[in-house]
């Protein structure tokens, strides 16, 4: 991205796990960093709080005030109109419903504060600093508790009409398929996601299926995730194999479904559930191939991300800078 080496801006990345605040350079250079827990029982209050504690860290860590920032760019999961910087609602944030986060940051940090959906934050550090740079026209995947994602058209976000586009964890796959969080049946991310790995298996376990993912789980339901269910595979387990190869099939026929509307060059998958590698994803590949137009599908390369756990806070800090200049110019 363009702009002054010197220029400094403030990223958040909020998660309903954690927080992750950044200050950054609009070369993609992270100055200083502070992570920290996500009140999210909490409420909203001290969530905000937490993110304004955190943001306070990260300057006095890099040896800066709040003067020195151009901007603060944050990236939040759920619904959110960038526009009026309201999250709509959050399956990550229990209880949050039209809440004006970004004037309430932007008024506490006495700092312009812009406000981007987390995946889109991600997608657009791929696109400025990571596994995107030099492409116009690409969709970002994020697979881990669910599937989140940034449609990038022309080198820039589609946001659609109230700003929510890009949700393409909720498309429906399987129309007579499990409860997703959003109400809907069949959803993505109830088939292809680590939660969705995770209570497959529990559902076989509990269906008496002979196999080891118990054993890498203490025993213990509860502990049976899809890094415990990556791990049996590893060692061979035939059930976990199956398993992934499964959530791999699902994530092939959602990419198909993406890669026949939008005709994209790239796709780039991140999330913890793509660290599963090739058990996961050579399967999607051959649904995908097999599902989509066949010229169409020769056309998209695949990439990892290529940030890990700092795309959405560079690109929430991005979208920061990025909206300063649109709003200048
Ligand atoms: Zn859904």
């Amino acid at each position: 991205m363009s702009g002054n080496a010197d220029d400094l801006i403030l990223g958040v990345d909020l998660g309903g796990t954690k927080i992750l605040t950044a200050v950054t350079n609009p070369l993609g250079k992270i100055l200083s960093s502070d992570q920290s827990i996500t009140p999210a029982p909490k409420g909203h209050e001290a969530v905000i709080h937490s993110i304004l504690e955190s943001a306070h860290r990260a300057l006095g860590q890099a040896d800066v005030a709040i003067s020195d920032i151009i901007a603060v760019g944050v990236g939040a999961p759920g619904l959110i109109n960038p526009e009026t910087g309201i999250l709509f609602t959050s399956p990550n944030l229990p209880g949050w419903r039209d809440i004006p986060l970004r004037d309430t940051i932007q008024e506490k940090l006495g700092k312009k504060t812009f406000l981007i959906n987390d995946a889109n934050a991600a997608a657009l550090g791929e696109f400025y600093f990571g596994a995107a740079r030099g492409t116009r026209n690409f969709i970002y995947i994020t697979i881990s508790t669910g599937i989140g994602g940034g449609i990038v058209i022309d080198g820039k976000i589609y946001s659609g009409a109230i700003g929510a586009a890009g949700e393409v964890g909720h498309m429906t796959i399987d129309d007579d398929g499990p409860i997703c969080n959003c109400g809907n049946r069949g959803c993505w991310e109830t088939l292809a996601s680590g939660t969705a790995l995770a209570r497959e298996a529990r559902h076989r376990i509990e269906g008496g299926m002979r196999t080891s993912i118990l054993e890498y789980a203490e025993g213990d339901m509860e502990k049976v995730t899809a890094l415990v269910i990556q791990d049996a595979a590893e060692k061979g387990d035939s059930l976990a194999k199956e398993l992934i190869g499964r959530t791999g099939y699902y994530l092939g026929v959602g990419l198909a479904n993406l890669i026949n509307i939008f005709n994209p060059e790239l796709i780039v998958i991140g999330g913890g559930l793509s660290n599963i590698g090739n058990m996961l994803l050579d399967p999607a590949f051959k649904v995908a191939g097999e599902r989509a137009y066949k010229q169409v599908f020769q056309a998209v390369r695949f990439a990892y991300a290529g940030l890990g756990r700092n795309s959405g806070v560079l690109g929430a800090a991005a979208f920061a800078l990025q909206e300063m200049k649109r709003q200048i110019s």
